[in-house]
């Protein structure tokens, strides 16, 4: 007999309707967007989240509070990030799934840092996606030059629908809706990293850098991998 989640699809999401959606949506509230992705989605459908704030979580939580949020741990977080993820866990009582990495005795960015992301944090990512049709990102255009094109739908190398339902958001957006919901913010965004990743490749940010010039300083990467549609062709 079928199940509710049998009748769940993504294959009538073609590129036009994607197309649609993303003109409709560019108008949108974020909880609008998230209430589409949840009616579509869930419960195959998880948040990743990097816990440097919890703005879309709690948007998310407010639309559908069982909602997944997938934290992938590295092992390389600063201590402030966990202690965020903690704080956030208990503010929200998060349908919270932990990806971990296998321990290792010497750490990947110490023996192959050109491939440490994609051995901690994207092959995590595979797993957390197994069995899920669509998954949602916080990323936004204004985060990076390199992310000025992101689209609030778009369907990724898996074939899972990619929803970023803060894509339009501007970092003043992002101050307000803190403020204004009392949302848990890592601590390190007042140090000076307002883009904050594993300790061994984030730097604080001096004034007048973009937002993510302290990932990977020094070198010529700009992303993880978790966000295809970023990635060198
Ligand atoms: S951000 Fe650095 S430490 Fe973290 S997974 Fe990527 S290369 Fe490894």
């Amino acid at each position: 007999m079928a199940t509710l989640l049998d009748t769940l699809t993504n294959e009538d999401l073609t590129e036009d309707v994607i197309f649609d959606l993303n003109a409709k949506f560019e108008k949108a509230s974020a909880g609008e967007i998230v209430a589409w992705a949840v009616e579509r989605f869930h419960p195959r459908l998880c948040l990743t989240a990097s816990m440097q704030d919890a703005v879309l979580i709690d948007v998310a939580t407010k639309v559908e509070p069982a909602v997944e949020v997938v934290f992938i741990d590295t092992g390389y977080h600063f201590p402030e990030t966990l202690e965020t993820l903690e704080v956030v866990r208990r503010r929200y009582g998060l349908n919270l799934r932990i990806m971990t990495v296998p321990s290792r005795d010497v750490p990947v960015w110490q023996t192959d840092p050109i491939n440490c992301c994609a051995a901690d944090k994207v092959e995590q990512l595979e797993r957390a996606l197994m069995g899920k049709l669509a998954w949602m990102s916080g990323l936004r255009r204004q985060e990076a030059f390199s992310r000025r094109s992101a689209r609030v739908v778009s369907r990724d190398k898996r074939g899972l629908i990619k929803v970023n339902p803060l894509a339009a958001w501007t970092d003043l957006d992002v101050q307000g809706y803190i403020a204004d919901h009392d949302v848990p913010v890592n601590p390190l965004k007042a140090k000076g990293y307002p883009s904050i990743g594993c300790w061994p490749c984030t730097r604080p940010v001096e004034a007048g850098e973009d937002e993510r010039a302290g990932r990977w300083a020094g070198t010529t990467k700009t992303e993880c991998g978790l966000h295809d549609e970023f990635q060198p062709k």
